[in-house]
C-alpha cells in the first residue's frame, strides 16, 4: 500500500525584481521552476530515494512532502490525505505528527542552549505526551548512552549530533521519515555507521523513508525505489539493482560514469558534463536536451512524459 502519492508535483518561486525595477525595466514577473509535474508513490516500509545533482528540486519536494512548502499545482497525499488542502484540522493534526524530517546538518537543526533530553523529548511535549524516560531509552535506541541526556549539542561529533537528530525524529513514533542528505555532512567513515543505523531503527520502527541525497552510491543498498531528478523533473525510476544495471535515461547514464566504483582505484572520475540550464529559463523540450549526447530534434520540441520501460520508469524519447 502507497503511504505517500506525489502527482503532478509542481512548485514555483517568484524571483521577480521589485516592482519599481520592473517598471523601468519594462519587465514582466520572473518566475523559477523548482519541481515542474513529478509523480511518484512511497509504499508503506519501503526507502524512496531521491536523487539528483544540486538545483535538481529534491529538496523542495521533501519540503513539500513534510508540509514546510505548499505545492503550486499538483497534490501530495500522506495516507490519502491531502495536507494542503484537506479542511479537517484534526486530521492534518494527525497526519502531521506521523511526518518527520532529517536535515543535512545536524548542529544547525540542534538547539544549542537545550540539553539533549530536552532537545528529543520536545515533539512529544509539545503536544503534551508522556516524555518520562522517553529521551534515555531514544538515546540506547540510537547507539549513545542514557548519560548523554544531560549534555549540550556541542559535547558531541557529527556523526553523533545526527544520531540524536534521528532520536528526536523518532519520539513522536512517526511512520515516515524525510531524510535531506542526511550523511553528507559527516566523514566518510562515520556515514555507514549513520546509514545502517537508520537501516535497522526501520524495520524495528516499522518507518518509512524518503531519502534525498545527490550521490547515487549512498542511496543504493538503502533504497528500495530510486527517483532521478533533472531540473525539477522525474527523468528515471527504477529499482536499484535495474537503475544501476541498466540505466535507462542518458542523464542517469552520465551520473553513474561519474559516480565512484568500488573497483574504481587509480581511475579519473568525471563529473557529470555541462552546466545545469537557468530554471528560470528552462530548455524547451526535454530539459536534458543541451547536455545530451544523443539528443534529437524531437528532443528540442517536446517533453518527454514519463512511461513504462522494463522494470523503470523514464522520461525520454528515445530510451529503449
Ligand atoms: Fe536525451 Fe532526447 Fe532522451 Fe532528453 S529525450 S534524454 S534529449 S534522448
Amino acid at each position: 500500500m502507497a503511504l505517500v502519492r506525489v502527482k503532478s508535483l509542481t512548485r514555483l518561486f517568484d524571483v521577480s525584481k521589485p516592482l519599481l525595477n520592473r517598471i523601468l525595466e519594462r519587465r514582466g514577473k520572473a518566475y523559477l521552476t523548482a519541481v515542474s509535474d513529478v509523480d511518484f508513490e512511497v509504499k508503506e516500509r519501503s526507502t524512496y530515494a531521491l536523487v539528483g545533482e544540486s538545483g535538481s528540486g529534491k529538496s523542495t519536494i521533501g519540503r513539500m512532502l513534510v508540509g514546510l512548502l505548499t505545492p503550486t499545482e499538483g497534490t501530495v497525499e500522506i495516507e490519502g490525505v491531502d495536507l494542503a488542502n484537506e479542511t479537517d484540522a484534526a486530521k492534518v493534526d494527525a497526519i502531521r505528527s506521523d511526518i518527520q524530517m532529517i536535515f543535512q546538518d545536524p548542529f544547525a537543526s540542534l538547539n544549542p542552549r537545550w540539553r539533549v533530553r530536552d532537545i528529543i523529548a520536545e515533539p512529544v511535549a509539545a503536544r503534551g505526551g508522556d516524555t518520562a524516560g522517553l529521551a534515555e531509552r531514544l538515546l540506547e535506541q540510537v547507539g549513545l548512552s542514557v548519560l548523554d541526556a544531560g549534555k549540550f549539542p556541542h559535547e558531541f561529533s557529527g556523526g553523533q549530533r545526527q544520531r540524536i537528530c534521528i532520536a528526536r525524529a523518532l519520539a513522536s513514533e512517526p511512520r515516515l521519515i524525510v531524510c535531506d542528505e542526511p550523511t553528507s555532512a559527516l566523514d566518510v567513515s562515520v556515514q555507514a555507521q549513520v546509514l545502517n543505523l537508520m537501516s535497522d531503527l526501520k524495520d524495528d520502527f516499522g518507518l518509512t523513508y524518503v531519502l534525498i541525497s545527490h550521490d547515487l552510491t549512498v542511496v543504493r543498498h538503502m533504497a528500495d525505489r530510486i527517483g532521478v531528478l533533472y531540473l525539477g523533473r522525474l527523468v528515471e525510476e527504477a529499482d536499484p539493482q535495474s537503475l544501476f544495471e541498466d540505466p535507462k535515461h542518458p542523464y542517469t547514464q552520465m551520473l553513474l560514469e561519474a559516480a565512484p566504483r568500488m573497483d574504481g582505484f587509480g581511475r579519473e572520475i568525471q563529473p557529470p558534463e555541462g552546466e545545469i540550464p537557468d530554471p528560470i529559463n528552462p530548455p524547451p523540450g526535454c530539459a536534458f536536451h543541451p547536455r545530451c549526447p544523443i539528443a534529437q530534434d524531437v528532443c528540442t520540441r517536446e517533453r518527454p512524459r514519463m512511461r513504462e520501460l522494463g522494470a523503470a520508469r523514464v522520461a525520454c524519447h528515445l530510451a529503449e
